[in-house]
């Protein structure tokens, strides 16, 4: 299939009971491009990845991929149309080996492209030795970080068409954290895959994107290019705390 993976987000509302937590939220994503998220504790950014990928259902707004509507479809059908979520620090599944856990989202590309994958498990061990020294092991015995590494390489394995990040650098260390930014950058600039990155590390996260949204109570206060954000003060002081 082609890489067709422009995301667009078109008047995204979301609501726990009273609490909205993104109000009319207009976002594009396009391949080629890693598109940041940013914003403080409690400004929407989780909760926009998951009414991207189904698991919150919006009450309002739509989500395309490559004029796809996908607005409201289970969560499975969003994963097999190549959208991938990596979420905050969780997903593995504890009570099987690392090795499985990714040979299950090399699975997923398999199934979702009719044909084998390239097989990028070298790549993932290469990337985060960590994983390859305990493939055998069962995921539960892994730390917080080393779980992150696993989510993150599952989702690669996978060959997703967007990959939805969810603070990848939560309870990594700064130098895997370079590492796995410059593997994304490879990816994005190499196959055109589309990454939204989430992010509370703002400064390192427009140090690799290309453009950036900014979202503050659930609404997008500001848009722009990442070097141009990156050099409003205002805006760096106000919402981006650096
Ligand atoms: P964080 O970095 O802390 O995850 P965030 O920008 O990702 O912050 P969200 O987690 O999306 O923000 O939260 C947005 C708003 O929705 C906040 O006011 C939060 O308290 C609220 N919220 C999030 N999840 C729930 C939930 N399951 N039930 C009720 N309110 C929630």
């Amino acid at each position: 299939t082609e890489r067709s993976g422009a995301l667009e987000i078109r008047g995204l509302s979301a609501r726990y009971g009273p609490v909205t937590a993104l109000d009319a939220v207009d976002i594009h994503a396009n391949p080629g491009r890693i598109t940041a998220v940013l914003g403080a504790n409690g400004a929407g950014k989780t909760t926009l990845l998951r009414t991207i990928s189904g698991l919150v259902r919006g009450s309002d707004g739509s989500v395309l991929l490559g004029g796809r509507d996908l607005t409201g479809a289970p969560a499975e059908t969003i994963a097999r149309a190549g959208i991938a979520h990596v979420p905050e620090g969780r997903g593995v599944i504890t009570e099987l080996t690392v090795e499985e856990n990714l040979r299950l989202g090399a699975l997923l590309g398999t199934a979702r492209r009719g044909s084998a994958g390239r097989g990028r498990l070298d790549e993932v061990y290469d990337m985060f030795p960590a994983l390859g020294d305990r493939r055998r092991r069962e995921a539960h015995s892994l730390s917080g970080g080393e779980r992150q590494m696993l989510v993150i390489g599952r989702a690669l394995l996978s060959e997703p068409e967007v990959l939805l990040l969810d603070e990848p650098s939560l309870g990594l260390a700064p130098r895997v954290v370079a590492q796995l930014f410059a593997l994304i950058r490879d990816l994005v600039d190499s196959e055109g895959l589309t990454v939204l990155l989430v992010e509370q590390n703002a400064r390192s996260a427009l140090s690799i994107a290309d453009t950036g949204f900014v979202l503050n109570l659930g609404r997008v206060v500001a848009a722009a290019g990442a070097a141009e954000l990156a050099a409003d003060d205002d805006l760096r002081h106000a919402y981006l705390g650096f």
